[in-house]
């Protein structure tokens, strides 16, 4: 696969998050390459880890200007190898990773895409809630990698698929352009249910 993103994009990514969010050593950048059981290896030229929205929609823009490949990486737990990259950049959502809102009184919490299962599940607990989305994987996988794959877990039979917890999305899209689709309103019957072109 032939490396694709020139220099002059990588500087324009390193401005845009910082350097301490860039990997590019090919050592450092090896976890992000490869599949757990090592049945895939893929390459790619720079892995990016945003801390804000913002940042993921300055990668994702800079990238599609360029036509550069971004290929999403959540915990890297999928079995499938779609967290392998082909080349370009690998987006990492790890340290996208804060609790945003948590309502007890509402039942609703909204965190980041990089959020690790087991730590919304531990959020939630902690104010005497329930989350109840529980995988084998739920101490690495992350939020954005359970809607990405709309998994289903040990619950799905009594609450649902990924897709069946989700109020709302914030989403980056193709372009950079960021869509605001965070809600916590359960009858919301405004306008197409977009978020679900994004789960799954
Ligand atoms: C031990 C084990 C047990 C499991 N048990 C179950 C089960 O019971 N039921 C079930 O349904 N699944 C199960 N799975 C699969 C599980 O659903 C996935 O591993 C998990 O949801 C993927 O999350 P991740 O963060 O690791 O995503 P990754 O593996 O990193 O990525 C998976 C896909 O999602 C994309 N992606 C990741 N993050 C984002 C994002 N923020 N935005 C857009 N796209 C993104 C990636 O590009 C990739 O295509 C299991 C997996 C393991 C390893």
């Amino acid at each position: 696969m032939p490396h694709s993103t020139s220099p002059a994009v990588i500087e324009a990514i390193r401005k845009a998050v910082g350097p301490t969010a860039c990997i590019s050593d090919e050592r450092d950048m090896e976890p992000f390459l490869i599949e757990e059981r090592g049945l895939w290896r893929g390459n790619a030229d720079i892995v990016v880890r945003p801390t804000t929205t913002e940042q993921v929609a300055a990668v994702v823009k800079i990238c599609a200007e360029a036509g550069v490949s971004v290929n999403l990486q959540g915990g890297n737990t999928g079995l499938l190898g779609g967290a392998v990259p082909q080349g370009g950049v690998v987006l990492s959502l790890t340290r996208l990773n804060k609790v945003r809102e948590l309502d007890a009184v509402n039942h609703t919490i909204t965190v980041e895409a990089g959020c690790v299962l087991a730590d919304v599940q531990a959020a939630a607990k902690e104010v005497g809630c329930l989350f109840p989305l529980s995988l084998g994987a739920e101490g690495s996988c992350q939020i954005g990698g359970n809607l990405s794959t709309n998994a289903g877990g040990v619950n799905v039979l009594r609450y649902g698929n990924t897709r069946d917890l989700v109020l709302g999305v914030e989403a980056v899209l193709a372009d950079g352009s960021i869509w605001n689709g965070l809600r916590s309103l359960r009858k919301d019957n405004t306008g197409f249910d977009l978020k679900h072109l994004f789960i799954g």
